[in-house]
């Protein structure tokens, strides 16, 4: 009861934690532990504090074996506000490789199997709608659109036109943010106007970029994700303190999701995490960066 109660003082704002299944096999894993209470240890050889082991906690943590399915039934009922018209926004954040795309929209490679909160959300909600063609997807133009299938067909387009250049960490590296952005406009039981907004962004890694290894404009670009990270994390931030000031004039990014960061509007983060050895840093500072919006 008193776990409820603190969710919520903490208002709408909720973390969850997704750890990938290893790519390495072997005993070099830095995450140790996955509990259903939302908690999650891991092994950080590098700053140990009595036996190297850090317990961080959130709302929700899901381990290597969670699948889609899994994931979107704790994300369903937030979807679903949407049409009772909250403005709601879901993020994924962490370090390139750590998931965040497989989450959003499914493995790489456009396997129509296991696709993520994009596409389910998007189901969701023309199942709901029914054959109702009030939803459009808004970028620089807004297309109507009738099925997920066709939300899937501009993804990919919009996946065409995302910036991607290599970082010597991954080549799929992406270094841009990608938002996909629904409004639903509905109508309630008493005729009344509704209408929801959903943004679900897919965000740049987060880890920090070796001034030495870029320059120019990438290092240009990498400072610029870098800021607008930053200042997501202060808006969150901010609003998990109920802050007056919130500093969403800071970056594009908040400007962009200001309407659905706040307010009356719904937040959920993914923070995403590696569960290899050699990633423990950017774990760590992952987790750091989860739990102090959290
Ligand atoms: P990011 O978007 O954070 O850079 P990706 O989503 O591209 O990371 O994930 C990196 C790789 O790991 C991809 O090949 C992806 O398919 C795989 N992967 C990530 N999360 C999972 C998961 N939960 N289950 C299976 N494979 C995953
Ligand atoms: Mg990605």
């Amino acid at each position: 009861i008193l776990y409820n109660m603190v969710q919520d003082l903490k208002g709408n704002i909720r973390v969850y934690c997704r750890v990938r299944p290893s790519f390495t096999s072997g005993s070099s894993n830095a995450v140790e532990f996955v509990g259903e209470d939302g908690s999650l240890v891991i092994v950080d050889p590098s700053k140990p504090t009595k036996d190297g082991r850090r317990q961080f906690q959130f709302n929700q943590v899901f381990g290597p074996t969670a699948t889609q399915e899994e994931v979107f039934d704790h994300v369903q009922p937030l979807i679903r506000s949407v049409m009772d018209g909250y403005n709601v926004c879901i993020f994924a954040y962490g370090q390139t490789g750590s998931g965040k795309t497989y989450t959003m929209s499914g493995p790489s490679g456009g396997s129509a199997k296991d696709l993520g909160i994009n596409y389910l959300a998007l189901n969701d909600l023309f199942q709901i709608c029914a054959g109702d063609d009030g939803l459009t997807l808004p970028d620089a133009i807004m297309l109507p659109v009738t099925s997920p299938s066709d939300v899937l067909r501009l993804m990919k387009l919009g996946d065409l036109n995302r910036v991607v250049s290599s970082t010597a960490m991954n080549n799929r590296s992406s270094r841009s943010h990608s938002v996909l952005t629904v409004h639903v406009h509905g109508e309630d039981e008493s005729g009344g106007k509704l209408r929801g907004c959903l943004h679900l962004v897919d965000l740049a890694g987060s880890e920090r970029v070796d001034k030495s290894e870029v320059t120019g404009d990438r290092l240009k670009e990498a400072q610029y994700i870098n800021k607008s990270l930053s200042c997501l994390g202060d808006v969150v931030t901010a609003l998990a303190q109920k802050n007056t000031h919130i500093p969403y004039r800071n970056s594009k990014l908040t400007l962009l999701l200001q309407d659905s960061l706040g307010g009356h509007a719904k937040t959920l983060m993914f923070a995403h995490v590696s569960p290899e050895e050699d990633s423990v840093l950017e774990t760590v500072s992952t987790l750091k960066f989860a739990q102090r919006v959290s």
